[in-house]
Order: C-alpha cells, then sequence, then structure tokens
C-alpha cells in the first residue's frame, strides 16, 4: 500500500474534517506530462543504479494518464531512446515512421504544392496521449506512484520561504461554494525536491517564476505565444496516409496574417 493511499483509508475518503492531511516524499512531481512521467522514471532509475530508494510521486489532474495530452504529434524518439532503451521491445504506441513530408500552400480553391523545409525522416507520427499512458504504466513498474484526478493547486512553503511541497484542492464544492456530500479536503504533499513539469504556463509555475524572479535572475527571455488550435478530424479511410507529414500555409488576402496547418496523421 502506497503513503498515499495510507493516508486515504485506502480509498479516498469523504469526509468533511477541516485538517489536511500531510504525506511525505522524497520526490513530488507535478504532472503526468512527457516532462513529469521522463523525469520520475529516471530517478527511479538513478535510484537503482546508486542502490538508494527515494519515494517518488506524481500529481496529475486528468481523471487519467494522457487524458490531458492532446493526441497527433510528430515524435523524434532520441529522448526516448536514452530513457527507456527497449522501448521498441516493450512496445511504446510509437509504430508509424514518418516516410514524407509534404508542403502546401493554399488559396480558396487550389493547393500549390512547395519545396519541403522540413525532414522528418526517422521520426513517428504517434499519439502523444497514448504515448504518456504508456510511460504512465513504465513508471509505476518502476516503483513510482501516480495520482490522476489530483491537481496541485497551492505551493507549500516553509519558515524560510522555500518551497517543501504542494496542496492538492479541495473536491465536492458546489457552485456557490458549500461543501456536497462528496466533499474531501485536499492533501499536502510534501518532498525535499518538489518538481513542476506542468507544461507551459502552469499556474504553481508562474506564481513561483514571479515569486522568485527567476525570469529577472536568470536573464531569462520572456515568454512568447501564438494561438494554436488543434482539431481530430476523421477523415475517409481511403485518403489516410499514415506515414505522410504535411504542413499548409495560408496567406488571408488583405491582411498580413499567415496562418500555417500541420496535418499528422494516426490511426484510432
Ligand atoms: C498544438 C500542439 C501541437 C504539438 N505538436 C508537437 C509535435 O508534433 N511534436 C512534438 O514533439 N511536440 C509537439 N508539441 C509540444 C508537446 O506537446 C510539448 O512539448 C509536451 O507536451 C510538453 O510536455 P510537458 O510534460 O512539459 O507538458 P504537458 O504535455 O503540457 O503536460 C503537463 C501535464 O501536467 C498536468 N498538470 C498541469 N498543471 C497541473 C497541476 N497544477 N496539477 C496536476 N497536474 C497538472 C497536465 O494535465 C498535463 O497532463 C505540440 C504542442 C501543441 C500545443
Amino acid at each position: 500500500m502506497t503513503n498515499f493511499q495510507k493516508n486515504q483509508g485506502f480509498v479516498r475518503r469523504f469526509s468533511s474534517e477541516a485538517q489536511r492531511e500531510s504525506i511525505e516524499y522524497d520526490v513530488v512531481i507535478v504532472g503526468a506530462g512527457p516532462a513529469g512521467l521522463s523525469a520520475a522514471i529516471r530517478l527511479k532509475q538513478l535510484c537503482s543504479e546508486k542502490d538508494v530508494d527515494l519515494s517518488v510521486c506524481v500529481v496529475e489532474k486528468g481523471p487519467e494518464v494522457g487524458a490531458h495530452i492532446l493526441s497527433g504529434n510528430v515524435f523524434e524518439p532520441r529522448a526516448l531512446d536514452e530513457l527507456l532503451p527497449r522501448w521498441k521491445e516493450e512496445e511504446a504506441p510509437v509504430n508509424v515512421p514518418v516516410s514524407s513530408d509534404k508542403f502546401w500552400f493554399l488559396t480558396k480553391d487550389r493547393a500549390f504544392s512547395l519545396p519541403c523545409p522540413f525532414d522528418n525522416r526517422g521520426n513517428y507520427v504517434i499519439s502523444l496521449s497514448q504515448l504518456v499512458r504508456w510511460m504512465g504504466i513504465k513508471a509505476e513498474e518502476f516503483g513510482v506512484e501516480i495520482y490522476p484526478g489530483f491537481a496541485a493547486s497551492e505551493i507549500l512553503y516553509d519558515a524560510n520561504d522555500s518551497v517543501v511541497g504542494i496542496g492538492t484542492n479541495d473536491m465536492g464544492i458546489a457552485k456557490d461554494g458549500s461543501k456536497k456530500d462528496t466533499f474531501q479536503r485536499g492533501v499536502e504533499l510534501k518532498g525535499r525536491v518538489t518538481l513542476l513539469a506542468e507544461g507551459c504556463r502552469g499556474s504553481l509555475s508562474e506564481k513561483l517564476v514571479k515569486k522568485y524572479k527567476l525570469r529577472e535572475k536568470g536573464h531569462a527571455q520572456h515568454q512568447t505565444y501564438a494561438l494554436g488550435i488543434k482539431e481530430v478530424w476523421e477523415i475517409d479511410e481511403s485518403k489516410h496516409k499514415p506515414w505522410c507529414c504535411s504542413a499548409h500555409i495560408r496567406m488571408a488576402f488583405g491582411s498580413e496574417n499567415i496562418w500555417g496547418v500541420i496535418s499528422v496523421p494516426y490511426e484510432r
């Protein structure tokens, strides 16, 4: 039984008690995306290399690992080769190598083929969500405790203002703020090390960046963003080419806007 399960009475306990449970780990990781899970796996690998045992937990706000990771991805496998070199034998869902790239300029009713600036040979077309699920299973095999359905909602500090963990959000609160029958107090997960792997613009990461002035101290560039939309299209099977990535650009006439589309085919 894991530390967390012991503290939660094995199944989630619904109570109205105000006091939060506090659970201690060596490393608390926020976010079960590629970054959080890779870090958790690597830590456990180092533990077995050095014959030490560190408790590592990962909290993920999605109801299951991979639930918040949008599918469709051109994947460069070098990092996976380094982290889990046996990924092919261990049936990672990385099966469709890219064999051609296409680059199109679209007008209202025509498509012009252009020389392609990309070269994705050696890369794969994958569902990142499926890969992350597989990584979650691997992490658990290494002894990482993963808790989906728990969002880290606050940073915990000690008296010296150092980060000592995170607090998960209370659950079972009605829209009017009252506690439902299912109310469950969040928990404190304390770690000797807390690692935030929330993805871009993580809410806790943003707070820490501001609080400790990390951008100024690291002379870091401010983050830049572009608007992106991801859609999943179901297409006629006869048009499905699982190995072909294509990029499209389109200029909206009369304006300076140029937008691009990257199509990544993958199978259900
Ligand atoms: C539209 C789009 C297309 C992309 N296409 C490609 C591509 O083709 N190839 C490629 O290599 N990369 C691609 N990327 C980039 C790739 O998705 C990211 O680099 C990668 O997902 C980053 O991994 P991460 O673990 O840092 O963050 P994420 O993948 O964002 O994972 C963060 C995880 O943390 C969880 N989380 C966040 N906050 C909390 C919290 N407070 N408490 C608990 N859990 C939390 C989230 O639910 C999520 O599961 C694309 C990205 C986008 C947006």
